[in-house]
Parts: structure tokens; C-alpha cells; sequence
């Protein structure tokens, strides 16, 4: 612990998550200036040694910076009929046939200038730091023109300059088919390809390049042209694959090195397994993601989390266990879909309330 009493604040009373582990009993955190200067059990604190105090009332949290890796921040209007619609059971794809969905939102984002935009944005983004984010990613989607989707990314970027929050932006050029192209998806890839991903490149505008890999959306093949361009380009990429049918995205992905493949709610059990053992990805976290519920199965699912990390940092490489990892996914992918009850994983796709409200326009 530090010796200088001078400008040192302190936060009583608080469980404290270190990134590992949650530290058993109430502790208190010692801040100098910016800095984390020590961690001491509420019974070894001497509040005279301190002259800013925070109580956390015996149940505050005080846990590293989170971050947001899937967000749709910016965007013009709102659906809060389709929430409505969505609540009482109306599948998504309903409602985007009926007109709503995506291209709803795209409207009034065009519509919106680039001040319009921002001003919506901030409150959201004021709640997820309220709620502890440090570090959030924001997709774009809402443009599906060049024009317009520079305006989503530049508004992302500047939302990072308004708050204390780092922002990492993701073009999303390929996440519907906007109306100008209706019955011409390949001429919309060319656009996006050609033009929409050059342009954000140059601009520095984007920091990865998502695809929407859906029957609703774009085909494996289609978003293979998209990785290719982003590749191209120096661009990293992440894919919404899996999200209503089983189509092959998320083993695209991991063919490619994708940062990510989220939602993958309808991956099957060879995809499971293939892109598991195959995968040299950073950010696993979207297994855990998959199995909304369920404590037997999440620990495993953790667990087989931790296992690919060190393969993937080269921990353990023989042949043999390879084997095994494959063998352990797919028993584990045996029990999940086999036993649902017994593992208590819900194998459907579930709507949680917050993830919906923060998936909102998907
Ligand atoms: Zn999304």
C-alpha cells in the first residue's frame, strides 16, 4: 500500500471482481490520481489516511472496465411496434416480410443528418457507461449507400470524442438488401465490395467489416466476396451468421480468421465441432454467448473456452489431443442437444430482454 495520504479516494464496502475471480468479502479500493493503488479487506482500512470516501453499501461492484463488442448504437427512428410484435410471438422474419425490420430503420436513418444522429446516440451510449462499459464496438447498417453509411461510421467515431468511452466501429454495408437493389443482391455486394468498403478504408473510417449471412440477407458465397474485399483492404472481419438457419456462415467465418461470429444460435452440431477445433479467433466469448442458460453446461461451455484459447496460443498442439478437444466438443454438443432437460440449456432461440433491447434493430 502506498505512503502518501495526499489525493488518495477511496471506495468502501464493495465486492471486487479482479478479472478473475470475485475476492471473498467486502473490500475497499484505494485510487491515486488515475491509478489502482491497492485492494485491502474492509477490516485493515484506516480511514484517516484518506480524504475522498465512497461508500459502496455492501453491495456495490467494482469490476475492470466491460466491454460492448455488439452494438447497433447509431441509427434514425425506432420500431417500438415490432417489440411489441415480437413480444407476442411474431417471428422476425415476419415482420421484415410485412415491411418492418431493418429497412424500416434504414429509412429514417437516411432521413437523419449526421448532428441527428449523434444526438440520439448519446443518451444510449450515456446508459451502457452508466453501466460500466469502457470499451464498445458500433456497427453500421442503417445507410446501405456509400454516402450513408460513411455518415453512420463517421457519427461512431465522433461519439468517441463526446464521452470517455473508446469506440471501435465495424462497417456493416452488408446487412440488407436496400431498395434501390430489390431482386439484384449481387450488384449490391459489388457496390459494397467495390466502392463502400474502398471509401471507409481510405477515410479510416471503419476498424472491421461486418456481414449479415441470413436466407433475408446475403448468401455464404456473398459474404465471401465481402471478407475478400475487407482483406483487401486490411480490414478484419466478423460475421451475424446462424441467426435463423443453419447456412454455413460461421464455418466461412472461422475459415477466414473472423474476429467474431455472433448470434450462431442455429449452428448444428458438425459446424459446432468443425469450427471449434479449427477456429483462430480472439474472441470466443459468443459459445458462451450461444447457451443462454444453464450452470452445468455454461461452466463447460467455459471450460472448453479456456482449452481452445491454449491450443490457439499454442499451450498444447499434439495431434492426440486434438483428437480429445474434438471428442470433448462433441460429447459436449451431444449432451446440449440430446438432453436439454438434463443440462438445463434452453436449445431454442429465447428472447432476454436485454439483449433484445440492446439487438434492437438486430
Ligand atoms: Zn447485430
Amino acid at each position: 500500500m502506498p505512503s502518501n495520504v495526499q489525493t488518495r479516494r477511496i471506495w468502501r464496502n464493495a465486492v471486487v471482481f479482479d478479472g478473475l475471480r470475485t475476492l471473498e468479502g467486502l473490500h475497499a479500493v484505494v485510487v491515486e490520481g488515475e491509478k489502482i493503488a491497492g485492494v485491502l479487506p474492509m477490516g485493515e482500512v484506516d480511514d484517516s489516511r484518506y480524504n475522498h470516501h465512497q461508500d459502496m453499501g455492501s453491495g456495490g461492484v467494482i469490476t475492470p472496465g466491460l466491454v460492448d463488442c455488439h452494438t447497433h448504437l447509431v441509427f434514425g427512428g425506432n420500431r417500438a411496434e415490432e417489440f411489441e410484435a415480437r413480444l407476442e410471438g411474431v417471428s422476425y422474419e415476419e415482420i421484415s416480410r410485412r415491411g418492418g425490420g431493418i429497412l424500416s430503420t434504414v429509412n429514417a436513418t437516411r432521413q437523419a443528418s449526421e448532428d441527428e444522429l449523434l444526438q440520439s446516440a448519446l443518451p444510449r451510449l450515456d446508459a451502457m457507461i452508466a453501466d460500466g462499459v469502457c470499451t464498445v464496438e458500433i456497427k453500421s447498417g442503417y445507410g446501405l449507400s456509400v454516402e450513408h453509411e460513411m455518415k453512420m461510421l463517421r457519427v461512431a467515431r465522433r461519439l468517441g470524442e463526446f464521452r470517455p468511452v473508446r469506440v471501435v466501429t465495424t462497417l456493416l454495408g452488408a446487412h440488407a438488401l436496400p431498395p434501390e437493389f430489390s431482386n439484384n443482391s449481387d450488384g449490391y455486394i459489388d457496390l459494397v465490395c467495390r466502392e463502400m468498403i474502398p471509401a471507409v478504408a481510405r477515410e479510416g473510417l471503419a476498424d472491421a467489416v461486418d456481414v449479415f449471412c441470413e436466407k433475408i440477407a446475403f448468401s455464404v458465397a456473398q459474404c465471401e466476396r465481402v471478407f475478400e474485399a475487407a482483406k483487401a483492404h486490411g480490414l478484419p472481419i466478423k460475421t451475424h451468421s446462424e441467426q435463423l438457419s443453419n447456412l454455413g456462415g460461421t464455418a466461412s467465418a472461422a475459415r477466414f480468421g473472423a474476429l467474431s461470429a455472433d448470434h450462431v444460435e442455429y449452428l448444428d452440431a458438425a459446424g459446432f465441432s468443425a469450427d471449434l477445433c479449427r477456429w483462430n479467433i480472439e474472441t470466443p466469448a459468443q459459445l458462451a454467448y450461444a447457451v443462454q442458460s444453464g450452470r452445468l453446461m455454461t461452466r463447460v461451455t467455459f471450460a472448453v473456452t479456456v482449452m481452445r484459447l491454449k491450443w490457439r496460443n499454442k499451450l498444447w498442439l499434439s495431434a492426440s489431443r486434438r483428437c480429445l478437444m474434438a471428442a470433448i466438443c462433441r460429447l459436449y454438443w451431444a449432451a446440449v442437444t440430446k438432453w436439454p432437460s438434463r443440462t438445463g440449456v434452453a436449445w431454442q432461440p429465447t428472447w432476454h430482454l436485454e439483449s433484445l433491447a440492446r439487438e434492437w434493430a438486430l
